[in-house]
């Protein structure tokens, strides 16, 4: 239930905002119920308007890998906001970020810094499709790359289906240039592939899947695709928007010892304020304006409090602090297990590095099709069960989570308990 002062708040936004909000997953259409309106956020916990209290593993959808209001984060604002909030100039502060970038994730040769994942995959896409002068991208189902009008598309019925809009205002000429196979399937993929009219620009997957749920690639799979790509000339776009920083200290190609050309970032590398980047490749991103002819510009792009906010974050996480996080992740996913099997609920769990994600099914779930086949109304009642017990879990059964920095045993020990019970609850 929402209290007095969510209520009004909610009520008042759903006259303004269309659905009363200003991104989709946060009105809990996937849950149900009331959406609890933020207030402040310190470490691991937020405060809703009615002064409720809930350890957080939302996070912001991700940024957020040391805590809400992380000191070094704000002094790091202080200081950059003291100097002017935009200059539309080239900065030290973005150059600074974008060593640090390149340090940790040393294929990202060149990059170009935008303010969305949405901007970043657009443009990653726009860069491939001048640099194979192909116009055909292939995606996966269950994946999302952002809103733009390429990437809303997913597979129909069977594998190898021309891509149907999923959402009105998407021209069908414009979706028929997006192929989509379904994810860890890498015969589909290598079909549509070869069958590709005029050849694909690009192959475009997030290398762990979060946005189905949590979906780790089969063994191969990865490797699998960068033959393809190599194969037909297709440039291997990995999209790490949600895993870059999350799933090891230098992202998919160290977890999983496999090279995109391109690479797509956003969420963390902005410590919460907005900034995103694409790069990869020098042969590729010199052809990017001004250095060549692919235009992409941004008013905020580089933007110095978002440099800073990101700049302050990844130079606090260290390896040995990720090393940290992940073992609080684990131990979390393994409580949970752990929990469902003395329950006797179906369940199956996952994470890499600080970000996980779990379902009520049997397992295993390697893709959309059988995510989708996962209990769904049982996780709706968990997630209610869960909130009431001071845990705020994402507000969909598809989508992943995250750990930062500021959950510690107590918050997971804390969570493990509350979960267990909101699971014993949900269950009956
Ligand atoms: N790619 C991936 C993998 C994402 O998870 C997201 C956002 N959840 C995006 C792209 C789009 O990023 P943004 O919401 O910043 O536009």
């Amino acid at each position: 239930m929402a209290g007095d002062r969510s209520a009004e708040i909610l009520r008042r936004s759903s006259d303004i905002f269309p659905g009363g909000v200003n991104s989709p997953v946060r009105a809990f259409r996937g849950v149900g119920g009331n959406p609890v309106v933020a207030a402040s956020g310190e470490g691991a916990r937020i405060h809703d308007v009615d002064g409720r209290e809930y350890v957080d593993y939302v996070l912001s959808w991700g940024p957020l890998v040391l805590g809400h209001a992380h000191p070094m984060v704000i002094d790091a604002l202080d200081d950059a906001m003291r100097n002017g909030t935009s200059f539309g100039m080239p900065t030290e502060l973005e150059l600074e970020l974008g060593e640090l970038i390149r340090e940790r994730m040393p294929h990202v040769e060149m990059l170009r810094f935008v303010s969305s994942g949405t901007e970043a995959t657009m443009s990653a896409i726009r860069v491939a499709r001048a640099f194979t002068a192909r116009d055909t991208i292939l995606k996966f189902d269950g994946c999302y790359h952002g809103h733009a009008d390429s990437f809303l598309v997913r597979a129909g019925s069977g594998v190898a289906t021309l891509g149907l809009p999923n959402s009105p205002g998407v021209p069908q000429s414009l979706a028929e240039l997006t192929l989509t196979a379904p994810f860890n399937d890498i015969g589909a993929t290598r079909d549509l592939a070869m069958r590709a009219s005029g050849g694909l620009a690009a192959i475009i997957v997030e290398p762990i899947v979060g946005n189905s749920g949590f979906i780790a690639p089969v063994d191969g799979f990865l490797e699998g695709l960068r033959r393809i790509a190599d194969e037909t000339g297709a440039l291997l776009v990995f999209d790490e928007v949600m895993t870059g920083f999350r799933i090891a200290p230098g992202g998919a190609k160290e977890r999983f010892g496999v090279t995109a050309d391109l690479t797509t970032l956003g969420k963390v590398i902005g410590g919460g304020l907005p900034a995103a980047a694409y790069g990869g490749r020098r042969d590729i991103m010199e052809r990017i304006a001004p250095l060549g002819p692919v235009y992409q510009a941004g008013t905020l792009s580089g933007n110095p409090l978002a440099m800073a906010a990101g700049y302050a974050t990844l130079t606090a996480l260290t390896r040995d602090l990720h090393d940290r996080i992940e073992g609080r992740t684990r131990r979390l996913v393994e409580g949970l297990r752990n929990a469902a099997r003395a329950l006797e609920v179906p369940f199956t769990a996952d994470h890499a590095g600080s970000m996980w994600g779990f379902f009520f099914h049997s397992g295993p779930v390697n893709d959309y099709e059988t995510a989708k086949q996962s209990d769904v109304e049982l996780f709706k009642r968990f997630f209610h069960a869960a909130l009431e017990r001071g845990v705020y879990l994402a507000p969909s059964a598809f989508e992943a989570g995250f750990v930062s920095a500021a959950h510690g045993d107590s918050e997971i020990d804390f969570t493990i308990d509350a979960l267990e019970d909101a699971m014993r609850f949900a269950r009956a």
